[in-house]
């Protein structure tokens, strides 16, 4: 198909408005200023809080790659989406609770918050129970704020051991989200650093204000909400 990516004033195509095209252009942009292949560079686009209706758009104009935070939220939204676009992939990029892992499983397609070894067993025990293997990413706490999830970066390596030697799980990379008041280069680069030396290719960050320094940093996955979809009510 020759559609054109971000156009949503096709006859057809659902009317609620995105910035698709303008993402893809300045992804596009930093690829070409920091030498980076833009087919390395998977776009997540982080459709969290919105509805399907604002979501239909963005799929209809071709992006397949989305993200969601919260297990409830995309098991209410994703099934009737998936149905229209069987080759949609979803991302839990939110915190997993390990009650939560055996739908977290049947739904999404990759995780990117890996952080404990009760998460890590629960997940490794429901593959095996369904055959299912998901992109599994490692979340690193780079800033080392109490409040945020991630394993702490002094612990990421033993950390991913436990789960490649302990647990049996074949890991995809790592996920990081520097402090919000951080320049965040120099979390982007440590979580290279820690991915180098444990040999792992996936590096899942940036985000709307900062995924050009991300990509210049080496991100193989960045996670674009508002800058996409438009501002997001707060959540309370
Ligand atoms: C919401 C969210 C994003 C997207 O944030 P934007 O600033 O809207 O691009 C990325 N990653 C995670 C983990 C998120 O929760």
């Amino acid at each position: 198909m020759s559609e054109t990516p971000g156009d949503t004033t096709r006859a057809g195509a659902s009317q609620a408005p995105h910035h698709l095209a303008e993402v893809r252009a300045a992804i596009a942009k930093a690829c070409r200023a920091f030498d980076r292949r833009p087919q390395d560079v998977t776009l997540i686009a982080v459709s969290k809080t919105f509805p399907a209706d604002a979501v239909r758009p963005v799929l209809e104009a071709g992006q397949r790659v989305f993200g969601e935070n919260r297990v409830q939220e995309a098991q209410a939204k994703w099934p009737e989406l998936r149905a229209a676009f069987p080759d949609a992939r979803v991302h839990l990029i939110g915190p997993l609770q390990s009650n939560k892992v055996r739908e977290a499983v049947e739904l999404f397609d990759a995780i990117h918050t890996v952080d404990r070894p009760k998460i890590a067993a629960a997940i490794a025990a429901e593959q095996a129970r369904t055959g299912r293997a998901l992109e599994l990413f490692v979340q690193v706490n780079t800033g080392a704020e109490p409040q945020k999830a991630g394993v702490l970066p002094e612990a990421a390596d033993a950390f991913i051991a436990e789960c490649r030697d302990v647990h049996g799980l074949t890991l995809s990379g790592l996920m990081c989200i520097p402090p919000a008041d951080a320049v965040p280069d120099p979390h982007f680069a440590l979580l290279a650093e820690i991915a180098a030396r444990n040999g792992l290719k996936g590096l899942s960050m940036g985000m709307s204000g900062d995924f050009p320094a991300a990509i210049r940093q080496g991100a193989t996955h960045i996670r674009v909400g508002s800058a996409i979809f438009g501002h997001r009510p707060p959540l309370t």
